[in-house]
């Protein structure tokens, strides 16, 4: 018999246990676990020896498959300590399936993709980016910058045959919801085979069929959201991230991490090339290409040079321009485009009918009992809800601080009340509203989107789940309702999301030989966002952000972690916070911040408490919170929540 130490996919991460064999790090085992029997890996740690031996259980199996590779097993340690989770906690995202061994009866196979020559004939700067990016090899992060439509996909589909034609498996990371049948039949088109695809919406057989491919090295590519970068690819050779700024590589429950900068780590540690494509990088990135860590190519024209659409800015101030919700030249646009059978999208990222109703007589607002928040109107669903919690009440009749009948207002517009609005002045229009609330499936999405091609909606009115790639010929006018909705956020990108998202949006229009407008309604047309967005100068607006951050040492120019302290006695959350902070270490160069009350300070019916610790750019800020915490014992009623790099600011 031999002790070996099992990584277990728990938060209790690793354990010992006895073995006939001696076994490699990184055998799949299986273990009993309490009164479960659970997946694990053999782990490369050091025995604990102090483990009482009468304890010790014995596996119950070694699996026969391939096993964890080296550097799968190296990543899992390296994301576990960047950013304080258990190891286990990382494997777990790696094993996402809970019957590794349970074999398909008919298993789904992946063919092998095509390698033959694309039959595109490639622009020059095409050809340049091609050449640049295939003659890569060893560790390389490129920034593949280019407007929407430039041919950044056609071009990283050559990067990608290349590491196909060296025996390499290729993953592709995109926005969930950007994995559609549009992306996917661009790919069959190139390769004349389909992807492994892994994202939320997988049966769990398909789930284990693909996980076992990716195991075996079956599948040669596959494209996924975000958790896809931690299956246990045996030879992976190059990383794509497609949309890179997008908001949603930042996962923010569980293990809190940022899949494009772990996407890099990833190819680090393997050694192999990757790319980062978006028509809007973020500022980390455009930093690192200033830093010559990443290196830069440059589609510059749209391919065959569709035209981009012209932008109008309409100042809200100005009352002849206002009548309702929609200005004046944007309704005589959404006509003209109406009586040329073109279609118009309306943006706005606000769900529902109302975000707030107010009481005329007292002036209450409804409030949620559970969280800091004021509960959205619904009208045709006839409810108002927290959009945190999803605390939901019918609208209120009477109200509940001054007993008044009947007098409520809705103050400021949701996508229903610009459905509203739509409705009353184009009433031969066909409308569809597009949220959270009415699309959630990628297979919804999908039947909208066909929709939309088709020709069967005439306005379109939606929040951000649209601002991302299709190509929509008919489409001529975008009008962007609220252009100040980012702007006041104050957290660290508001600018620069705002910034992204509307050069994304007013990106939808005139993708194809019609020439599109856009129409953006704002309220603030001097500032630096709006401004930057008129000049069209994506630098000059980075450079602007660039200096502020510099000045006050923010990422990237220095880093931070957020711990939010949280619990359902108010008094012992703010206790446990303060106590914190008293045990906090002083040091030269970091800082420990609050606690302060969160700006969401109840959330689902806890009080939260928040620490910020900001410092200088290379000071080893994970060592110094692991001796700062994990000492303290922590109270099994409080939830502590480590975010290193923090997107979320609520
Ligand atoms: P991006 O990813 O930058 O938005 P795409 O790669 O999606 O751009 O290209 C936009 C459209 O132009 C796609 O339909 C694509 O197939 C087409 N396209 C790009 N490059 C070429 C080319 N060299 N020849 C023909 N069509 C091309
Ligand atoms: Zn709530």
């Amino acid at each position: 018999m031999q002790k070996i130490s099992v990584l277990l996919p728990t938060p209790f991460s690793i354990c010992t246990y006895f073995s006939q064999e001696k076994l490699k790090p990184g055998t799949f085992v299986l273990a009993p676990f309490g009164r479960k029997t659970l997946v694990g890996v053999v782990w490369n740690t050091p025995i604990d020896h102090s483990f009482p031996e009468n304890k010790i259980k014995s596996i119950l199996k070694v699996l026969d498959i391939p096993l964890f590779s080296q550097v799968n097993q190296d990543f899992v340690n390296w994301v576990a300590a960047y950013t304080l989770s258990e190891p286990g906690m990382v494997l777990k995202m790696a094993l996402p399936i809970s019957e590794v061994e349970k074999k398909s009866r008919k298993p789904v196979v992946f063919d092998l993709p095509d390698l033959a020559p694309s039959q595109l004939t490639f622009s020059e700067s095409q050809k340049q980016a091609i050449s640049f990016l295939t003659q890569q090899s060893g560790f390389h992060v490129t920034l593949l910058d280019g407007v929407t439509g430039s041919g950044k996909t056609e071009v990283y589909f050559e990067a990608i045959a290349k590491a196909l034609e060296q025996n390499h498996q290729v993953l592709v990371l995109l926005p969930e919801i950007t994995l559609t049948s549009a992306w996917l039949e661009r790919f069959e088109k190139r390769f004349h085979v389909k992807p492994a695809c892994w994202h939320s919406g997988l049966t769990p057989k398909m789930r284990r069929d693909t996980w076992n491919a990716i195991l075996s090295g079956n599948a040669r590519v596959i494209v996924g959201a975000r958790s896809a970068l931690f299956l246990p690819y045996p030879d992976l050779g190059l990383i794509v991230v497609d949309e890179e700024h997008d908001a949603s590589y930042k996962q923010e429950d569980g293990v809190i991490y940022q899949a494009r900068d772990m996407a890099v780590v990833r190819a680090h540690l393997g050694n192999f090339p990757i790319i980062l494509a978006s028509a809007t990088p973020s500022l980390e990135t455009f930093c690192n290409v200033l830093d010559k860590r990443y290196q830069c190519v440059q589609l510059p024209e749209r391919f065959a040079h569709a035209a981009l659409p012209e932008l109008h800015i309409v100042d809200m101030r100005s009352k002849e321009k206002r009548k309702g919700y929609l200005s004046e030249p944007l309704v005589k646009e959404i006509a003209n485009a109406l009586s040329q059978h073109n279609q118009t999208l309306l943006f706005l990222n606000r769900r529902g009918y109302a975000p707030m109703m107010l009481c005329k007589a007292c002036g209450e607002k409804i409030k949620c009992p559970h969280c800091s928040v004021l509960l959205t109107e619904h009208r045709h669903q006839k409810i108002m809800q927290c959009h945190h919690c999803g605390y939901t009440i019918p609208l209120p009749k009477t109200c509940p601080a001054c007993g008044e009948k009947d007098c409520f207002v809705s103050c400021g517009p949701g996508v229903e009340r610009i459905e509203e609005e739509v409705c009353e002045l184009f009433p031969q229009a066909r409308v569809q509203v597009i949220t959270s609330d009415t699309i959630s499936t990628p297979l919804q999405f999908e039947t909208l989107i066909q929709k939309l091609l088709h020709k069967e909606i005439d306005i379109l009115i939606g929040t951000q789940m649209l601002a991302k790639g299709h190509h929509f010929p008919d489409l001529t006018v975008v009008g962007i309702i609220d252009a100040d909705f980012g702007l006041a956020g104050g957290d660290l990108r508001a600018a620069e999301r705002t910034f992204q998202l509307l050069q994304q949006v007013s990106g939808r229009a005139g993708r194809a030989q019609k020439k599109g407008k856009t129409y953006l309604q704002t309220y603030s047309p001097e500032n630096a966002v709006i401004k930057a967005l008129i000049s069209g100068d994506k630098s000059a607006f980075m450079n602007a952000e660039i200096s502020a951050r510099k000045l006050l040492e923010m990422p990237p120019f220095g880093r931070l972690v957020s711990i939010i302290i949280s619990g359902k006695n108010e008094n012992t959350t703010r206790k446990i916070a303060q106590n914190l902070i008293q045990k906090a270490p002083f040091l030269s160069g970091v800082e420990f911040l609050g606690p302060v009350q969160a700006p969401l300070y109840q959330l689902r019916g806890k009080y939260r408490y928040r620490i910020l610790i900001k410092s200088r750019k290379n000071i080893p800020l994970q060592k110094i919170i692991r001796n700062w915490l994990y000492p303290i014992h922590i109270p099994s009623s409080i939830n502590l929540k480590i975010d290193v790099d923090p997107y979320s600011f609520l």
